[in-house]
Order: C-alpha cells, then structure tokens, then sequence
C-alpha cells in the first residue's frame, strides 16, 4: 500500500524516544510534516535524533518542546505549529510514563503525575486539535477533517497489578476516544486507540534488557517476538490515511497476540 500523506501536518507527542519517535519517523517517511514534541530540556539530543532520521529521509518538520499536561504550553504548542505551518491535521497523543507501585504503597503524586500525562495530556491536546480542525474545515488534502490516534496500551483492557494508575489511565482513553469519535463523528474527525503490547523501548527495558526477562515477556507473546516501534508506526500512518476512512471509535491492538493470554494456551 503506498500512501503519500501529502504534506499533512501531523503533531507527535513524545516524539524524542520509543514509540512516538518511530511514529514520526514512519509519518514523515509517508509524506507528513511532523511536529517533534519532548517535554524535558535532556531529551532535546533525541529530539534532534528524531527531526535528523526525519530530514535525512527527505522529510521536514520541527521540534517543540512542550509538556502536555500544561495547559499554557499546550496552547502555545498548537499556536507555533499553525503558524509555521497553517494548521493541524493529525494528531498522535503518544507522550506517556509510568510510576509503578503496589496500590497501597502508590503515592498521591505517583497516581496524579500518571493521570496527568496520560490522560490529562492527550485531553488538551484532543481539544486543541479538534478545534483547529472544526475551524479550518475540510482541505483537499483528506476525507477526513482530522484524525486523532490515541497510543493506548493492551492495558485499556487487561488489568495490570502494580500499576492501577497507569492501567486506570489507559482503560479511560479507551473512552475517551469513543466518546470523541461518536461526538465529532458527524464533523468527520476519526479518532482511535493503538494498543501496543510489548514494544521495545525505554519505559519496559526491565522486560528486556536480559535473557531471563525476555523469556519470561516471551510467555506472554504468542507471535514470540517483541515489538518495535516500526510496527506501531505502521498502523499510525495506515490510520492517518484514507485507506481507513471508515475507521473510527476504534481500539486496534498490536500486541503479537498478548491479548490472547498466552498463559492460557494449556489449558488455563
Ligand atoms: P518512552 O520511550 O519512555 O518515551 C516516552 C516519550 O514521552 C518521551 O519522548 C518523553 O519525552 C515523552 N513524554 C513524557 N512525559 C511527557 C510530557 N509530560 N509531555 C510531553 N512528552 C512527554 O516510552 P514509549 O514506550 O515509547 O511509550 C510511548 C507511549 O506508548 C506511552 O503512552 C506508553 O504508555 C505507550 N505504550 C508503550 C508500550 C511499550 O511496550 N513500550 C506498550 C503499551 C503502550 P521526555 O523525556 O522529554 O519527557
């Protein structure tokens, strides 16, 4: 499937590491200007990483640093994209953390810092794109006004001891996003969640940094390989395309099976 993007402006939240750098980059590679996001001063090397990979590969785009749980740089992110570049059609809430506990151990600020960033954040910037789509109405450029990707986690539905905050976060996207993509469905705005299973990047290098970890993760992985950040842009660039012009309110999971529940697979 060749899909040529064509110039659409795409904001990637949390674009200096892991997923969302593979994201922009599989964007930028199918024709999309894209906007680097990073929210710490020590990541802006890997920001930089990211808009090389991006213009060395022929692409353009620009690097913002911004928190997305702040609602003054959220603003100021969306300003500076649309008057660099005219506006926003696309937009990848992906920037996400973890603070893991065990419930009663989990702190005030572990549980509000999670809630911030992964569902606080992709609020604002939901609410920020979806207004600048219902202002500049439809271009030539998609059948859609806008589309927005949430990167949600095969932990929007499988519960994950250990991290109630994290697993609370993913599981209200999920609802978020169906709420959104039924409220602006009749505007054309797409909206739908990525469910990632296992992707190697920094936030789980526990998982997989050592033999014993990875067998382990491997259990859990019927299609027995773990993800990488390619596999997820993929399907990034597929749902920001025409070709899934009908797609909406929808969860896709890229899990290499997880959601099967391996441990299952004798017998239970
Ligand atoms: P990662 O490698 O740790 O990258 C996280 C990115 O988010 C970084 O670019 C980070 O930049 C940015 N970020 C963090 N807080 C931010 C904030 N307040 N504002 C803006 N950007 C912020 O993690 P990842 O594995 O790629 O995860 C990306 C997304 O995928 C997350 O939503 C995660 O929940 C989801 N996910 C990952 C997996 C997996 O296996 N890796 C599985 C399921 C779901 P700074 O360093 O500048 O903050």
């Amino acid at each position: 499937m060749d899909i040529n993007l064509n110039k659409q402006v795409a904001i990637v939240t949390g674009s200096s590491s892991g997923i969302g750098k593979g994201i922009a980059i599989s964007l930028a590679k199918s024709g999309a200007i894209v906007i680097v996001n990073h929210s710490s001063e020590h990541s802006r090397p890997e920001a930089e990483e990211t808009l090389k990979t991006i213009e060395e590969n022929g692409g353009e785009g620009l690097i913002i640093q911004c928190d997305v749980s702040k609602e003054d740089q959220v603003l100021a992110m969306f300003q500076t994209t649309i008057d660099k570049y005219g506006t926003v059609d696309i937009l990848i809430n992906n920037a996400g953390l973890q603070q893991d506990a065990s419930f009663v151990e989990m702190t005030l600020a572990q549980w509000q810092k999670v809630i911030d960033v992964n569902l606080t954040g992709q609020f604002l910037c939901s609410r920020e794109a979806i207004k600048e789509f219902l202002k500049r109405g439809m271009t030539e450029k998609s059948k859609a006004l806008g589309k927005i990707i949430n990167i949600s986690s095969v932990h929007e539905t499988i519960p994950w001891a250990g991290h109630a905050n994290y697993a609370s976060s993913k599981g209200a996207l999920r609802m978020l996003m169906q709420t959104l993509a039924q409220e602006y469905g009749k505007q054309k705005i797409r909206v739908n969640n990525i469910c990632p299973g296992a992707i190697q990047t920094p936030i789980n290098k526990s998982a997989w940094d050592n033999q014993k970890s990875l067998d382990a993760l491997m259990t859990l992985i019927p299609y027995d390989r773990i993800g990488q950040p390619e596999d997820i842009g993929n399907l990034a660039v597929f749902l920001a395309s025409d070709y899934s012009d009908y797609i909406t309110g929808a969860s896709i999971y890229v899990d290499g099976g997880m959601t099967t529940l391996e441990s299952f697979a004798d017998n239970g």
